[in-house]
């Protein structure tokens, strides 16, 4: 049953077809969406003959699931015409022989609902690259199959999961850009084929310790995205404050890259990071540097539990420090506040926010 917000914006029914060619099998997908339809909202996984396409539009899903009649190669092509909603996916025959029929339909095939009552899809990606940027918290690259298309949402995280002794366990990690700074050219940055986490590892957490395990190499099963955050959220914004504690911080690196590079009303982008000591902060040179760079970015550091040399800020999260730091560069300026961290730590600063007088939109807080 579709409920009445999405009947009046989108039409009700996602259809399909397909053709070929001697060496090429089409699948075309109409999801007449209009406008804002992006290669993010088009997920697309091909395992074991399966193929799995999964088309949000909005809060929905439209899947596509068939085993397909004959072989296909493992590299895919994926094709969004914008401005008629259309969606193309490329397969390459592997012997080129005509195909009578697509396939057999599989599970919730031509199903259109709710995206959160599609549940989480996994497939297994290749731990390529593992570097440090703290005593505690390491980068982990990990390569998505050849077969699979799946770009995650600025404000999304994804979720890993893994048996560890014999139960499976699934923790959400955001991913997070290769840099702060977008020129700044590193092996798969800007590509589509790789995941990067910034993951903190505790010695005696559940999950973290066998993730550190892996070596390059290894697999580990990936989900699709989720999140409530929307790049709407940042259109036409100017003042924009981040207020992140230790890992926190993972949802404001692409954040940060997207409205400085995209957002272009934007004037003050400010970030407000907590954390235990100097040597817990991550990306610290790069954060002082895109600071340097790009005259409307702030950032500063405040300790919970410095060393007495530290001459910067120090305490928890309090009303004070935010009324001091959360400035509106003109009356009636539209701003955004995101805020993440510990549980109590979100909590709190929603809680002062909302007394400092912020309404509910004004305030973004990450979680799962
Ligand atoms: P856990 O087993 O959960 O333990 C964590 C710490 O708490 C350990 O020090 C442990 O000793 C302690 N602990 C556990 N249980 C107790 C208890 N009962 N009493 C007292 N102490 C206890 N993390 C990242 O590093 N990077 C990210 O990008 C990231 N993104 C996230 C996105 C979302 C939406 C959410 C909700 C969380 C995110 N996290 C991220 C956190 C991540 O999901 C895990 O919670 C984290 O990695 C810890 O997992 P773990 O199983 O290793 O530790
Ligand atoms: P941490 O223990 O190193 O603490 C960092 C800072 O957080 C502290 O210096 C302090 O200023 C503040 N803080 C910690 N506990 C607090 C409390 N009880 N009350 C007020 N402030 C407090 O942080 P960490 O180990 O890096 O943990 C980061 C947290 O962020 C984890 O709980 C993780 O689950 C969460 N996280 C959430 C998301 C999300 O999208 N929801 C993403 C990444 C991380």
């Amino acid at each position: 049953v579709l409920d009445d917000t999405f009947k009046d914006l989108t039409p009700r029914f996602c259809s399909y077809d397909w053709f070929q060619t001697d060496c090429l099998v089409t699948v075309v997908i109409y999801t007449k969406q209009k406008k804002g339809m992006n290669s993010e909202m088009v997920i697309v996984d091909h395992q074991d003959g399966r193929l799995r396409v999964d088309s949000i539009l909005r809060d929905y899903s439209y899947l596509l699931h068939i085993e397909l009649s004959y072989e296909v190669q493992e590299d895919i092509t994926v094709r969004i015409a914008e401005k008629v909603g259309k969606v193309e996916i490329v397969l390459k025959k592997k012997n080129n022989l005509p195909w009578s029929k697509l396939g057999q339909p599989l599970e919730c095939h031509n199903s259109f609902i709710k995206y959160t009552d599609r549940g989480l899809y996994y497939r297994k990606c290749k731990l390529v690259s593992k570097t440090e940027v703290t005593h505690d918290t390491k980068l982990f690259c990990l390569m998505l199959p050849q077969s699979t298309h799946l770009q995650v949402p600025v404000g999304q995280h994804i979720y890993l999961r893994k048996i560890i002794a014999g139960t499976e366990i699934v923790k959400p990690y955001t991913p997070v850009s290769c840099s702060l700074k977008s020129d700044f050219k590193e092996p798969f940055c800007h590509d589509s084929t790789h995941l990067i986490l910034m993951v903190k590892i505790y010695p005696n957490g559940l999950f973290t310790p066998e993730l550190d395990h892996l070596q390059i190499g290894d697999y580990i099963s990936v989900s699709n995205s989720e999140g409530s955050f929307k790049k709407s959220q940042v259109q036409t914004l100017e003042d924009l404050f981040l207020l992140a504690a230790g890992t926190g911080f993972t949802p404001m690196i692409k954040l940060l890259n997207y409205v400085l590079t995209n957002v272009c009303t934007v004037r003050i982008v400010k970030l407000m990071f907590f954390n235990k000591t100097e040597d817990d902060i991550l990306w610290r040179n790069q954060l002082e540097q895109l600071a340097l760079k790009d005259k409307r970015f702030e950032v500063q550091f405040i300790l919970s539990e410095p060393r007495k040399e530290w001459t910067g800020k120090q305490g928890k999260i309090s009303s004070s420090l935010l009324s001091e730091f959360v400035k509106r560069s003109k009356k009636d300026s539209k701003l955004l506040i995101c805020v993440c961290g510990p549980t109590p730590f979100t909590e709190q600063g929603i809680q002062f926010l909302q007394d400092l007088g912020y309404s509910k939109e004004e305030i973004h807080s990450f979680t799962a």
